[in-house]
């Protein structure tokens, strides 16, 4: 399929497809260097008028009262035509962040799932009637906030875009989604998917755009309710800053640098399965990525060994080659900073065990392509160790019992996730309590699904998106009481 184009691509604002050069940005096909498309950006100007679209749209009858079965039936809809659209929507994210078209495939399939799950969840989720402790009956009920901001990464929009837009939405929301100015490309096409299955004008609308013009402009409006965010740490921080100036709630969902820990009881070839996927699938441009891996010493040579041997053998292709395994980095700026990193680590004593390089071969040339890299010597306190790298790199660390393990696992300003490989299931129980982390996978890893709340400790982020309670991201609750007593009211 031919997913590149010379037209300008439209933003969406209010139920209208807009188109403006002013600004616009580029899509880039990481894997060749090429431009896919050229995308209009929304102005501070746009933004305002799109906030307008969107309250008017939430405030609107057709969707405040809309009773949650039908709002879920507007859901399911999107969720058949994602799926519908599965090839198109991997495709276009595939030449955007450079993933293998599997991983792109797959995560659609994850995005169609996310939308079919809140559909269920807006049409069975209740209020609640809490015990009365008098002559009153008492309620909470659950408004949305009116317009919510959802500001997205680029490493895996399909998915990040619908864990943020189908709970809002079922929340009663109108939503402006700021994706990624390096994939801008998934959102506006699951857009046009929603407007087809009758969502109402202005209750979503796409602003592509840089984070300096676009997202500045939508933080700081005060029509924004609210902010959900997805993204780098330091970014968070400064959104976190300026909402707490407007007194706005935040969710967000930030970097990691996980500990991924092998004991000398693992199942060898089931933990190095787990460790490198958890490190190179996606090139490690994934947030909950196993990037630091404690291993025991008694194992660690054949840790290594193995390690080294899969690195090395991983094929790394374009994304759409059939049995790729690693495609490009999202670009060749993101490439430049893995080299620093590396070269970093080797500066400060790092041994380069497998990778620390672009790999050969002229038809990967012109992209932004780089090798697994397996990087051991260094302690627990060098750069390439406690930065988040966000590329295919993978640092090992030894540890000697389980003591010197949870000091140096938690040793980290992240708490995103973490990975136990263990045949003692008291120890394992024992380390996942003592982890600083929002999830723990035993003898596991990457097992992610929609019903499961997920989110970081400490720097990696505040709040819990997916499950039921992701909704609850989305609403404010309304406590309301309503005496019982007959003398209050008229006869
Ligand atoms: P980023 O923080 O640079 O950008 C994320 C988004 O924020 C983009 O849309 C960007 O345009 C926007 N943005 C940037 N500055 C802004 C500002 N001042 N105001 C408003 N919006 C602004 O992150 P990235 O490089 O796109 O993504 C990689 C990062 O995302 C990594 O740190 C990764 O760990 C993190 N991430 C976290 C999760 C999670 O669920 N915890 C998931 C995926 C990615």
């Amino acid at each position: 399929m031919d997913t590149t184009t010379t037209d300008t691509q439209p933003m969406l604002i209010g139920g209208e497809w807009i188109t403006s050069e002013d600004g616009a940005i580029d899509s880039v096909n990481p894997a060749t260097g090429r431009i896919n498309r050229r995308v209009t950006a929304a102005s501070a100007a746009q933004v305002d008028a799109a906030v307008a679209a969107a309250r008017d749209a939430a405030s609107a009858k057709g969707w405040r009262d809309m009773l949650p079965h039908v709002r879920a039936q507007i859901l399911g809809r999107i969720s058949d035509g994602i799926r519908a659209h599965a090839d198109e929507l991997a495709h276009l994210q595939m030449i955007e962040n450079g993933k293998v078209l599997s991983e792109c495939r797959t995560q659609v399939a994850g995005a169609a799932a996310t939308y079919r799950y809140y559909a269920a969840v807006c049409e069975t989720l209740g209020a609640e009637v809490p015990p009365a402790r008098g002559d009153y009956l008492s309620m909470t009920a659950y408004e949305p906030y009116g317009v919510v901001a959802a500001i997205t990464p680029w490493n895996s929009p399909m998915t990040m875009e619908a864990q943020k837009i189908a709970p809002a939405l079922a929340a009663g929301n109108a939503v402006l989604l700021k994706p990624s100015e390096v994939t801008p490309s998934v959102g506006l096409a699951v857009a046009r998917i929603a407007q087809e299955a009758g969502l109402p004008p202005g209750i979503l609308n796409v602003l592509p755009g840089t984070g300096a013009v676009t997202g500045h402009a939508i933080i700081h409006h005060p029509g924004v309710r609210m902010v959900s965010f997805t993204g780098g740490t330091q970014t968070g921080r400064s959104i976190a800053a300026v909402a707490a100036q407007r007194l706005i709630p935040v969710a967000l969902e930030l970097g990691g640098k996980s500990p991924h820990i092998i004991f000398d009881d693992a199942q060898l070839d089931a933990a190095i399965d787990g460790v490198v996927d958890g490190i190179f699938e996606g090139s490690g441009q994934s947030c909950v990525a196993g990037s630091r891996l404690f291993v025991h010493r008694k194992v660690l040579d054949q840790v290594l060994a193995m390690l080294v041997e899969r690195a090395n053998g991983l094929r790394v292709d374009l994304p759409d080659a059939p049995g790729a395994q690693m495609g490009p980095v999202s670009g060749f700026r993101h490439r430049e900073r893995i080299e620093a990193m590396v070269q970093g680590a080797r500066d400060e004593g790092g041994e380069i065990l497998a990778g620390g390089c672009r790999p050969e071969g002229d038809h990967l040339a012109a992209g932004a392509f780089y090798r697994p890299t397996v990087i051991a010597g260094l302690g627990n306190h060098a750069t390439a160790v406690r930065e988040e790298i966000f590329g295919p790199v993978l640092c090992v660390l030894p540890f000697d019992d389980e003591d010197d393990l949870i000091a140096q696992a938690n040793d980290t300003a992240f708490g995103l996730a973490s990975g136990i490989w263990t045949a003692n299931y008291q120890r394992a129980w024992r380390v996942a309590r003592a982890l600083e982390a929002g999830l723990v996978w035993i003898n596991t890893y990457k097992q992610l699904s929609i019903a499961t709340p997920f989110g970081g400790f400490k720097e990696s982020g505040i709040g819990r998106e997916k499950g039921v309670t992701g909704v609850r991201l989305y609403q404010q609750s309304k406590g309301i009481y309503w005496s019982m007593n007959p003398a209050n009211v008229r006869a």
